[in-house]
C-alpha cells in the first residue's frame, strides 16, 4: 500500500487554530477584559423563520408514508434547481436549471472539482485568497502559481499573457480581503482565458454582499464565460448555512474543454460519488428564494454591511488603508508602524483587546496585513470601532 504523497506535502494550516490558540490565553490572563472579536469568518445570526419552518415541514413529510423521500435526483431536485437559475434573472442573465448541480457546500465542490482535471496542469491562483484553492490542488499533485494582490493593485491581479495557466480561481468579492473585480476586469479575465484554453472556477460566496450595482455578482454577466468558466456558489454567507449546509455549482452545458463537455463529465461524477443533498436541505434552500425568503436572509446581510461599514469609516478616521468592506462582509488593513501580520494581531489583542484575523495566514501577499470580519454582533463593532478610530 502506498499513500498519496501529494496528501502529506500539505502544510499544516495553523491560522485559526494559533488565533484561537492566542485569545484563549488573552482571556485567561485578562479574566476582566472584554474579548472584541473581530476575527469570526462564520456567521452569527439566527435562520429566519421562513426557513426553519420549510425545514420543519420538510421533516414532517418524511414521517407519512404518502410524502417521504428517499434517495433523490443526484444533481438536485428541480425545484430547487429553478429556484436557484431564477436567482440569476435579477442579474439578467438566463440560466438553465439543468446546468445547476446543488450540493452540501462549496467547499466541497471545490475540492470535488479537481476530479475533472488532470494532475498535469498549471492552477493560477490569487495571493491571498482562501486557502482551500491551494491545498486541494496540492494534494492531486498540481503545479500552483501564484499572482500577487499589492496595495497598488488593489489586491485585484490581473492577467499576464506571457504568463500560462490551465486552471485559474477567481473569488470576488474576496475573501480576505473584500476586494471585487469590475465587469472590464472580469472580461479581461474571460478573454485571457478563452486564449489559454484554460478554465475558470468562480467563487461567487459572497456575491449576496456586494452594493455597487455595476460590480458583477456572477461570471456569466462576462460574455464568452459559458465556454470557459464554472462557478460556485453557496447559501453558507448568503442565507446563514454555514451549519446547514448547501451549495450549488453551474457547469454549463456549452463547456467543452480538451475535447470533452464538463457539463457531462461532472454529472457523472455527482452520480458516482455523491447521492445527493438532503431533501429537507433542499426544502429548506427553496425556502432561501422566495420573496419572504429573499426578504429576510437581506435583512441579515444588510445587519452585516452596516457593520462593515462602521468598521471601515473607524479605520478611514484613523488613516488607515483598507480594501474590502463596502461589497464584502471584510476589511483588509494595512499593518502600521511596519508591523508584521501577527506583531500587528497581537499588539492589537493586548492594547485594544480586539481580535483580528493575521493576513499572512491566506497568503504569502498577505504579510504586513490584517482581515477584520463584519460577522459579530453590533455592540462588539461598535465598541472595537470605537478603539480602531484612535489608532
Ligand atoms: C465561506 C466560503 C465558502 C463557503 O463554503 P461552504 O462550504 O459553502 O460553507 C466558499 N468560498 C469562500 C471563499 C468562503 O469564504
Amino acid at each position: 500500500m502506498k499513500v498519496n504523497h501529494n496528501a502529506l506535502q500539505l502544510e499544516e494550516n495553523y491560522l485559526f487554530s494559533e488565533v484561537a490558540r492566542r485569545l484563549k490565553a488573552f482571556q485567561q490572563q485578562n479574566p476582566d477584559r472584554t474579548l472584541l472579536k473581530c476575527s469570526i469568518g462564520d456567521v452569527t445570526l439566527p435562520l429566519p423563520s421562513v426557513i426553519t419552518d420549510a425545514l420543519k415541514q420538510a421533516s414532517e413529510e418524511m414521517h407519512h408514508a404518502e410524502t417521504f423521500h428517499g434517495y433523490g435526483a443526484e444533481q438536485g431536485e428541480l425545484f430547487l434547481r429553478q429556484a436557484i437559475a431564477n436567482y440569476y434573472s435579477k442579474r439578467n442573465l438566463t440560466i438553465n436549471p439543468d446546468d445547476v448541480f446543488v450540493s452540501d457546500g462549496a467547499k466541497s465542490d471545490l475540492g470535488n472539482l479537481c476530479d475533472l482535471f488532470d494532475s498535469d496542469n498549471t492552477v493560477l491562483l490569487p495571493n491571498p485568497v482562501y486557502p482551500v484553492y491551494y491545498d486541494t490542488n496540492k494534494m492531486a499533485g498540481r503545479r500552483v502559481e501564484f499572482l500577487n494582490g499589492t496595495k497598488e493593485n488593489g489586491f485585484l491581479a490581473m492577467p499576464d499573457s506571457s504568463q500560462h495557466a490551465d486552471i485559474i480561481y477567481l473569488c470576488s468579492p474576496n475573501n480576505p480581503t473584500g476586494a471585487v473585480y469590475s465587469k472590464e476586469q472580469l472580461t479581461e479575465w474571460v478573454n485571457y482565458a478563452l486564449d489559454q484554453k484554460a478554465i475558470i472556477l468562480f467563487d461567487a460566496a459572497y456575491e449576496a454582499y456586494i452594493r455597487d450595482d455595476s460590480l458583477p455578482h456572477s461570471i456569466y454577466e462576462i460574455s464568452g464565460a459559458e465556454y470557459c468558466a464554472i462557478e460556485i456558489n453557496s447559501l453558507s454567507k448568503m442565507a446563514g448555512f454555514t451549519g446547514v449546509r448547501c451549495g450549488w455549482t453551474i457547469v454549463p452545458e456549452t463547456l467543452v474543454l480538451d475535447g470533452a463537455s464538463l457539463h457531462h463529465m461532472w454529472f457523472r461524477r455527482m452520480a458516482t460519488k455523491y447521492n445527493a443533498t438532503s431533501y429537507i436541505i433542499q426544502r429548506g434552500a427553496e425556502a432561501v428564494f422566495t420573496p419572504e425568503g429573499q426578504k429576510a436572509v437581506k435583512a441579515d446581510v444588510n445587519y452585516y454591511m452596516e457593520n462593515a461599514h462602521i468598521l471601515k469609516k473607524a479605520l478611514q478616521t484613523a488613516g488607515i488603508f483598507t480594501t474590502g468592506g463596502d461589497n464584502a462582509p471584510y476589511i483588509w488593513m494595512e499593518c502600521p508602524d511596519n508591523l508584521d501580520s501577527w506583531e500587528f494581531f497581537d499588539k492589537l489583542l493586548s492594547m485594544y483587546a480586539i481580535a483580528g484575523t493575521p493576513g499572512v495566514g491566506f497568503g504569502t501577499s498577505g504579510q504586513g496585513w490584517l482581515r477584520f470580519s463584519s460577522f459579530g454582533t453590533r455592540e462588539t463593532i461598535l465598541s472595537a470601532s470605537e478603539l480602531l478610530a484612535k489608532l
